[in-house]
């Protein structure tokens, strides 16, 4: 977990769920997963204990997951100590509607960015539909602004389950762009296109893009476009036809009360001073070390 984040449109990073398992051809480059297994051995050893044993380099030297994922409620309520309005990548390290996070836990999540309006938090799922399937037990503030994944063509029906929840802001994250795809963007307010990037990155044309911006245009959608990715990100950038897209919804500005405050609003969700483990651990991440490699992307 990180108070600042390289991601463009966010400037902070609130991981209080670790772990995950790759789901569709898009989770083949996950960042996620060589971010969890580098401080999986950080020197810091509260890194490395969140970390470790969640992520592996299988055989083929394809990094995964290890199949267990890592609630630590011991971090809700981390952003009432931050003391300045912060754009929220909620769980960059995981997927919060991962079949392992329950939803009474998914719910306190949830709470927490209902008590701190100041902040704009922007939750991201490649599990569509369980997200619909719990979209009617969540409170769903004006701060929380959701986003699916839509990588390739056979995963826009994503985009029917995200606009079965209450979020204010809905939008996609259709990166990385694997081909041309064609989106119903009705009752959408944002699009993030991206290539691949990293040794592994999978070819993108800027055409793919390109086609977005208009299907965005004729939706009244805002556009954002990321990067152009391949093997050399910098060298790519983010023109598009010869110009950057960085538009995204308004983030409301909500005063930040004084410490003391946020200080007596968090105690309502800081869970007891652990005895023993800090961290409910669903499944032993210890069998990340015998797991056989079979990574289908
Ligand atoms: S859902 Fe996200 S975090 Fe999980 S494996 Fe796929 S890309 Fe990685």
């Amino acid at each position: 977990m990180s108070q600042r984040s390289s991601i463009e449109w966010t400037d902070g990073t609130w991981n209080f769920v670790v772990g995950c398992d790759k789901l569709s051809p898009g989770c083949a480059g996950c960042y996620a997963v060589k971010d969890v297994l580098r401080m999986g051995s950080n020197p810091n050893p509260k890194v490395t204990a969140a970390n470790r044993g969640l992520a592996y380099r299988q055989a083929n030297g394809i990094l995964n997951w290890a199949g267990a994922v890592r609630l630590m409620p011991e971090r809700l309520a981390l952003p009432f100590d931050w003391p300045t309005p912060k754009t929220v990548f909620v769980n960059s390290l995981s997927d919060l509607f991962h079949a392992q996070v329950p939803p009474a836990f998914i719910r306190r999540a949830f709470a927490v960015m209902a008590a701190t309006p100041w902040h704009t938090y922007q939750v991201l799922t490649k599990r569509a539909e369980r997200l619909a399937a719990l979209a009617p037990c969540l409170d769903w503030p004006a701060n929380v602004w959701m986003r699916v994944s839509v990588e390739s063509q056979p995963y826009a029906v994503r985009a029917d389950h995200l606009r079965r929840t209450g979020a204010r802001v809905k939008f996609l994250s259709v990166e990385p762009l694997l081909g041309p795809v064609k989106l119903d963007l009705a009752g959408l307010d944002w699009v993030i296109t991206g290539g691949e990037s990293g040794p592994r990155a999978r070819p993108f044309d800027p055409a793919w893009a390109l086609a977005v911006r208009d299907q965005c245009r004729a939706a009244g959608a805002r556009f954002f476009h990321k990067q152009n990715g391949g093997r050399n990100e910098k060298a790519t950038g983010r023109p598009l036809a010869g110009r950057s897209y960085d538009e995204m919804p308004e983030v409301f500005a909500v005063p930040v009360p004084p410490a003391r405050d946020r200080r007596r609003l968090a105690a309502a969700f800081t869970p007891p001073a652990p005895a023993g483990r800090v961290s409910l651990t669903l499944t032993d991440p210890s069998f990340a070390v015998d797991r056989p490699a079979a990574d289908p992307f």
